[in-house]
């Protein structure tokens, strides 16, 4: 096959399938066949008009299947690839030649998402995951996915679950600790399952009964209806009385304004909040900033993660296939040629978590 296809989105509401020839690939990057490509929210956010990105190729979460490893032989971590093999990808890119990159910060990369927001119309025309295949720069990171992780399981991998990782490695949670995971969507799930696993005891909050019952799968040990509570000074009561007085870490991953000063009331003295869930521009929420001074609460920004979190993210899963039920994460599955319907029925939340397949079983 000599042409490939991805799903252009020229403005929200509306996807385009386009068919380009395979490009050349250069030394360093690699071409690889996408398996499976998740929907994820903040697709969703970007096809509904919610989301800074308004126009480039759609879909930043995939597993894919190398064709040819010439011109990139090795992974990130040095594995050698194969024809065949299963690799995740980090979605954005550093280039390693701005300040954020020289710090160190490289998922702080100024130009994190030049490659994703060219126009495909140049090649290598295949710069999002929605698509038949998906072309990677050398400034961006690659792991091959071990062969006990199923692919629909991966797929999940390169946005949510590392996102997560990385928030968890910012807040050091410990054996012992005391964790609330507010929101139990995909970020909050694996975010309870990544605790659980560190030894903490994770109270998680949501307001959908469904996903309440799916966290106590992921070891949540105790959960907090908002149907029960509705008022959040309540919830913050029940939180603070579930976790003995208050979370050593609060995981903001509602990704509503309001939830940020739910989640520094139910932070403990001297505790902290991870902020992950709120990224749109422009939305503001009342915040006691006293109290965050008078009780000593860190409040710490994550976004995207580095190509560690992306590995150890993949490591997670290999350890914990069995034990965690990932594969409920994902409730619908579709052809790639349905993507704009997979689009519209996550919108109209007909579906939590639909995935694209292709080769994918
Ligand atoms: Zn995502
Ligand atoms: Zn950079």
């Amino acid at each position: 096959m000599s042409v490939g296809r991805i799903a252009y989105m020229p403005s929200p509401g509306k996807i385009e399938l386009r068919e380009y020839e395979l490009p050349q690939v250069a030394a360093g990057d690699l071409l690889i066949e996408v398996l499976a490509s998740g929907i994820c929210g903040s697709d969703v956010h970007m096809f509904a008009d919610e989301h800074p990105l308004k126009s480039l190729a759609l879909g930043h979460e995939m597993v894919g299947r190398i064709v040819d490893p010439t011109t990139r032989p090795y992974d990130t971590a040095g594995v050698p690839l194969a024809a065949g093999d299963r690799v995740t990808v980090s979605y954005f890119q550093a280039c390693m030649a701005c300040q954020p990159c020289a710090r160190g910060e490289v998922e702080m990369c100024l130009h994190a998402y030049d490659n994703w927001i060219s126009s495909p119309d140049e090649a290598p025309h295949f710069n999002g995951m929605h698509g038949t295949h998906y072309y990677v720069r050398r400034t961006q990171a690659l792991f091959r996915v071990p062969d006990e992780v199923p692919t629909l399981v991966a797929a999940t991998a390169n946005c949510a679950l590392a996102q997560v990782t990385a928030g968890v490695d910012r807040a050091g949670v410990a054996t012992g600790d005391a964790v609330v995971v507010l929101g139990a969507g995909g970020l909050g799930l694996y975010c309870t399952a990544i605790c659980r696993e560190r030894g903490a005891t994770v109270v998680v909050v949501d307001a959908v009964p469904s996903r309440l019952e799916l966290a106590r799968s992921f070891g949540a040990s105790h959960t907090v209806s908002l149907q029960d509570y509705p008022d959040a000074q309540a919830r913050v009561a029940a939180v603070r009385e579930l976790t003995g007085g208050g979370a050593d870490t609060a995981f903001e991953l509602a990704g509503v304004p309001a939830a940020v000063q739910e989640a520094i009331s139910m932070a403990r003295i001297g505790g902290q909040v991870i902020e992950i869930g709120n990224i749109m521009p422009g939305l503001v929420t009342p915040i006691d900033v006293g109290d965050i001074t008078r009780r000593k609460v860190s409040v710490l920004p994550v976004i995207r993660y580095r190509p560690d979190h992306l590995q150890e993210a993949i490591r997670f899963l290999q350890r914990n296939i069995g034990a965690v039920p990932f594969e409920k994460l994902v409730d619908a599955t579709y052809p790639f040629d349905q993507v704009e319907v997979a689009l519209q029925d996550s919108q109209n939340r007909r579906v939590a978590r639909a995935i694209l397949t292709l080769g994918a079983e």
